[in-house]
Formats: structure tokens, sequence, C-alpha cells
């Protein structure tokens, strides 16, 4: 199927010189793009329509898109009954402060979260990314201890954790290629590394030795799952036992959810797989299903009753225009109802299913270092030396693309998490892709 992007002719705006170009070329005279070296970067892809596990350029070429977007758009681009239920919010109300005020689709997310959170969550703090809303979980930490009379200043994290992009998420995260040029400007965080199968006693040790030898205040951790780290899994029972020695210690444990959150996993939340609860877990992502930029930061009850006081300074004084946008509500709402629903659970247990057996066909081949499945994501490390952003890795991209299929390999690993609503079909044109690459590198 082939889209044509008609709509660029009828652009009233498209006039004259504007028109003889293309959305690629035209971008680069005044875009700067994330994640980005713009001196040797390829040119962007123009997108000028998606729907379902589809996008489409503006060369009517069309791409499964195999990572959802960043993991974002889990029940489908442009889907309808999201489109839907932002499209009657935005009739009704379309923007109010919270601070001093509320409204119906804030209320209700907040009831709906606490059907499915862990039991031990409580209250829900509102931010519009995901960066923040880890923010607003490290200050929730520092100023809970600080509320107290304490003085916490370390924040415990994985090695190579990724938490976002503004400062207390830099800090927390363990990738030097996004936070390197900061490093003197970060928060103090000691490192552990994720624990595995035959590592979970040393990882114990190494973590008994920096509480005792710092004043930690918060434990900040992807659980189960590091998206950014490659796709890379550690045992549940390992971060229970983690979580477990934290909690005794007075230390926050801070779940970022943001990637793992919403049935990824398998289980609703990756928290779901431990029997000790998270202080605070911040999601965003699939919370809105890419149709609108939110996130929260949901807390305990315990962590909340920290900031009560006589004293006005002592409430969480964070607050960002946007925070629980009703359209941003309202998309979440309907994507929670979908979340659940019979149409979903189905294709949950079918990409997981089909992920596992598409791993057994591949497990053997010598261009596999290893295959990972969890949940509906499925990870292979190539047994091939790539640099994160390196040439070979960048064929590998286009390579995908040239298919039809947009992967986005992390260095040599390429990971597939789909939209819940890929047809079988794509999913496997998407398998056929990966195998053709093991035949072609
Ligand atoms: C994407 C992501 C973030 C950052 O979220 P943004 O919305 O990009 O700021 C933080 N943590 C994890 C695990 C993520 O996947």
């Amino acid at each position: 199927m082939k889209f044509s992007s008609l709509q660029d002719k009828e652009n009233p705006c498209s006039i004259n010189s504007i028109a003889l170009k293309n959305l690629s070329e035209r971008d680069k005279k005044h875009i700067w793009h994330p994640l980005t070296q713009h001196q040797t970067a390829a040119s962007p892809v123009g997108i000028v329509r998606a729907k379902g596990a589809l996008l489409w350029d503006e060369g009517g070429n069309e791409y499964i898109d195999g990572i959802a977007s960043w993991y974002t758009c889990m029940y489908g681009h442009s889907n309808d009954t999201i489109t839907a239920a932002i499209t009657n919010q935005m009739q009704q109300l379309d923007f109010v402060m919270f601070s001093g005020f509320t409204h119906e689709p804030a209320v209700q997310l907040s009831e709906s979260l606490m059907q499915i959170l862990p039991q031990n969550q409580a209250k829900i703090f509102f931010n519009d990314n995901g960066s923040t809303a880890i923010e607003a979980a490290i200050k929730m930490a520092l100023q809970y201890h600080h509320n107290k009379g304490r003085k916490k200043a370390t924040l415990i994290a994985f090695e190579d954790g990724f938490h976002g992009d503004t400062f207390g998420a830099m800090s927390a995260s363990g990738l030097s290629s996004y936070n390197g040029p900061f490093e003197d400007f970060l928060l103090k965080v000691e490192r552990i590394p994720t624990p595995q199968e035959d590592t979970i006693e040393q990882v114990l040790a190494q973590l008994d030795s920096i509480i005792a030898n710092n004043d930690c205040a918060a434990f900040v951790f992807e659980p189960l799952a590091q998206g950014a780290a490659g796709m890379k899994f550690h045992s549940a029972k390992g971060l229970d036992m983690l979580i477990e020695k934290c909690q005794n210690a007075g230390i926050i444990c801070i779940a970022d959810e943001i990637m793992t959150g919403f049935g990824k996993t398998g289980k609703n939340f990756a928290s779901d797989y431990l029997d000790n609860n998270p202080d605070i877990i911040c999601l965003s992502k699939a919370l809105t299903a890419g149709m609108f930029p939110l996130s929260i930061t949901s807390c305990s009850q315990a962590i909340f009753d920290g900031f009560l006081s006589e004293e006005v300074h002592k409430g969480f004084f964070h607050a960002h225009t946007y925070s629980a946008h009703p359209l941003g509500c309202a998309a979440a709402l309907a994507s929670i109802h979908l979340l659940s629903s019979p149409e979903i659970i189905e294709r949950r247990a079918y990409i997981e299913e089909a992920h596992k057996s598409f791993a057994n066909t591949i497990t053997e081949h010598p261009k596999v270092k290893e295959v990972r499945c969890l949940g509906v994501i499925i990870a292979i490390d190539l047994n091939i030396e790539m640099e994160r952003y390196g040439n070979l890795r960048d064929q590998l991209y286009r390579f995908f693309m040239d298919r039809g299929v947009l992967l986005r390999p992390l260095g040599n690993t390429v990971y597939v998490l789909p939209p819940y609503v890929i047809t079988n079909e794509q999913l496997e044109k998407v398998y056929h892709s990966i195998q053709e690459v093991l035949e072609t590198f």
C-alpha cells in the first residue's frame, strides 16, 4: 500500500520555493535534532502519516514501526479510540493550570492508575515528560530526607542505566555519551552493576559497602529491563533483594518504568515481578500511547506524608506549566482502558509466543551472540563488533529501513518492541529482515 502526500500540494503554506523542496530539505534550514551530530548525520526521513504499526514517508515508502516509536504507541499510531478521547476532551476543557485547580481527566486518571499500580502507591504527581518525572522523583527523595532534618546527598544507580536528559536524571544515568560533558555538574552517585542470577551476592555486598560509607538518599533503577543500555535484563530476585536492603536502610527506591510500564515486560509493570514495592514509580511513554507528552511520578503514602507540615516550604514546590494536561490525561485514560481489553491481551500473548519461537530459530546462528525475550521485547546481540554510533551500526539501521522496517539498533543489539497491534504478517516481515541481516552482515 502506498500513500502519496497530496496534502503537501494542497497546503496553502507550500508556496513557491517551499513547495519545490521536500520536508527533509526544508528541515535542514532551521531544525536542530535530538541525539544528532549535524555535520555527519544523514537527512531525517519526512514522515507524513502513520496508522497502526505503519509509518509512511513523503516519498510514499512504508515502514513497520518495530520499536513503537521509542516504546510509546503500543496501541498503534493514530489509534481511533484515543484520538476520539482527545477530541472529546479538547471540546470540553482544553487546559487549566493545575496549581489551585483540578479536573475530571486528572482525577479519573489517578483513580484508574491506582487500580493497576503496585498496591502501596497512593499519590500521583503529574509532569510532562519522562526526564521530568525522574527529576521530580529525585527531588521528592532528597526533600523527603531534608524535611526530616537529615542530610542525605548520595544516589545509588545501576552502572549503565538511562533515566533522561535533565540534570538529576543525567546524574542517575550511567551512559557517558549522553552525560559526559556535564560530569562536573552532576549529583553524587554511587553505581552498582545489575544483579544477574550468578552475581546477586556480589552486588549485595557492594551495596552494603556503599550504604555503610555514604549518606544515601535514593536508589534509582530501571526494573528488569534497561532500554538504552541495549535491552539488558537482570534478575527480579536480585533486584528485590537490593530494594529490601535499601528500604531497610531508609533509602527511597525509585523505579523508572518509563520504558517498561504498561505491559511490555508481560505484566502491567515490571515492578509486578517484585515482592518489595518501590516507594516511587515514574511513568511516561506508553502512558499516553504516543498521543501527548505526559508523565507521572507516583509514590507511597509515607513519601507524601513526609511533605505535610504547618510550614509551607515543606511542601513540594515543583511545577511545570503543562502539568496534568487534560488532553494527555484523556489519552492516558483511553490507553489504560485498551491495555486490559481482550483484543490487546490476546495480541500481547501472541507477540510473546512469536518472539520465543523466533528466538529458537536463530539462537544457534553463528552471527548471534545472545537472544533475550521478556514480554513483547526481543533483543538480539549480534556477534559483530559495532560502536554505538559507528558506521556499521548506521549501515545496519539503513539495511532495515531499505526493507521497510524501522528498528533502531543499540550498537550491535537489535531489538524489537512492536506496537501490540502489529499484525502477524508485519511481525513476520520484521523477523525476516533480521534473518536477512544474519545472512548479509
Ligand atoms: C525515555 C526514557 C526516559 C526519559 O524520558 P523522556 O520523555 O525522553 O524525557 C527515562 N527513563 C527511561 C527508562 C526511558 O526509556
